[in-house]
């Protein structure tokens, strides 16, 4: 009983000024009452798709993770670094707005929503899929090695998860954080290297990756909101990239560094096939381009601009036969020199695969593995 009314006081205090649903409000009041949450404190952002709080754990919330049956298990979290007390962040997706309809086309083309096809009839449905959403997206992180909240429990629509941050106090957002140039050139150095891994190696594009959405916490760049993240191979995949690549360059440009890439090349270096796996390749590789950049004269920085006007506006191909029949029209015409260098080496496609390709022989690794997804989709 008296737990029950200190559970209801505590839910009470912390959400004061927000409107929840009955229902979400009842999942909070059985997290703090069932003893997973010790405390919910105030909250540190209302958005226009969530409120985030704060609030501490009073068992390792991890144990008890509601997966709705499912997902899959979470490799790779830490159960012990949830002692008693540790602080998290509760995300609550609100269940009553529009916005989710806008976002069908981030759900749209994604096989992992292909079999229950996304739920246009239903708010409640349809908030509950993002916040799944997030939560393996999360999960997905965590096994690339991306600095990332690690996901803690699903009851959707609530998301818990390790929170970064000081005395209840959230790391800044990069928008927030003050840097130094020197500061902000590693930053931004760290913020393409994670943009790569995120699509190499957890084959995820952000989607909304901009200072909103990275938090700067002792040195280190921390991805969050990635709800409306999507697959590699989801059809407007390399779209979403692309103006995740325009919109952090245009931050750091904002901010006075002087060594921020073109979009096109930014875009290239995330999806790039030829620089290797290994972290210490992609950094030498990244280091390099930075440093040429840095170096550019007015002149052709103003070439690379014009270069990236032409690149924001291009059809992006995704397929090597796409990027055969584009050739096939502009054949024996002049084209620009921009044109011609986007099919050959976006998505990673490099010239030497085109040409296997023609004789009929190899693919490229990515476009092995796109083709065998597209296969079971119509499998399924
Ligand atoms: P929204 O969809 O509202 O943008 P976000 O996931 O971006 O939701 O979270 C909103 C804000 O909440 C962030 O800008 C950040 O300040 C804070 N926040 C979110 N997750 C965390 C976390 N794990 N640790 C600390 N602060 C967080
Ligand atoms: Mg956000």
């Amino acid at each position: 009983r008296r737990r029950e009314k200190q559970a209801r006081d505590k839910l009470d205090r912390a959400t004061v000024e927000q409107v929840l649903d009955p229902k979400t409000r009842m999942i909070l009041f059985k997290l703090l009452s069932r003893n997973r949450l010790r405390t919910l404190e105030g909250c540190v952002s209302t958005g226009k798709e969530a409120n985030v709080y704060f609030a501490t754990a009073a068992s390792d919330p991890s144990a008890s993770t509601d997966i709705s049956g499912s997902l899959p298990p979470m490799p790779g979290l830490l159960p012990h670094e949830f002692s008693p007390d540790a602080p998290v962040a509760v995300k609550v997706f609100k269940t009553s707005i529009l916005q989710f309809k806008d976002r069908e086309r981030y759900v749209a083309g994604e096989f992992r929503f292909r079999r229950t096809g996304y739920q246009r009839g239903s708010n409640r449905k349809m908030v509950q899929q993002w916040a799944e959403k997030e939560f393996r997206n999360q999960v997905r992180l965590q096994e690339a090695g991306i600095p990332a909240p690690i996901p803690l429990l699903l009851k959707p629509p609530v998301l818990i998860m390790s929170f970064f941050g000081k005395d209840g106090w959230p790391a800044p957002r990069l928008k927030d954080a003050s840097l130094s140039p020197t500061r902000l050139r590693k930053v931004y150095f760290r913020v393409c290297m994670i943009m790569r891994r995120m699509f190499r190696v957890a084959h995820l594009v952000h989607g909304d990756l901009s200072e909103y959405n990275m938090l700067y916490w002792k040195g280190e760049v921390i991805v969050i909101d990635v709800s409306q993240s999507v697959e590699d191979d989801h059809p407007m995949a390399l779209d979403f990239l692309r103006r995740d690549c325009a919109n952090v360059n245009e931050f750091f440009r904002r901010n006075g560094l002087n060594s921020v890439l073109s979009v096109r090349e930014l875009f290239d270096f995330v999806t790039g096939e030829h620089i290797g796996e290994l972290r210490e390749e992609e950094e030498n590789a990244l280091g390099y381009l930075i440093q040429s950049a840095g170096n550019r004269d007015s002149q052709s920085m103003l070439l690379f601009r014009r270069d990236d006007e032409v690149f924001m506006k291009s059809y992006i191909p995704r397929t090597l036969q796409e990027v055969e029949l584009r050739e096939e029209q502009f054949r024996g015409k002049e084209y620009e020199h921009v044109e011609s260098r986007l099919f050959s080496k976006l998505t990673g496609l490099t010239l030497t695969q085109r040409r296997d390709h023609s004789s009929g022989k190899s693919v490229s690794k990515s476009l092995v593995r796109k083709n065998r997804s597209k296969q079971t989709e119509t499998e399924g």
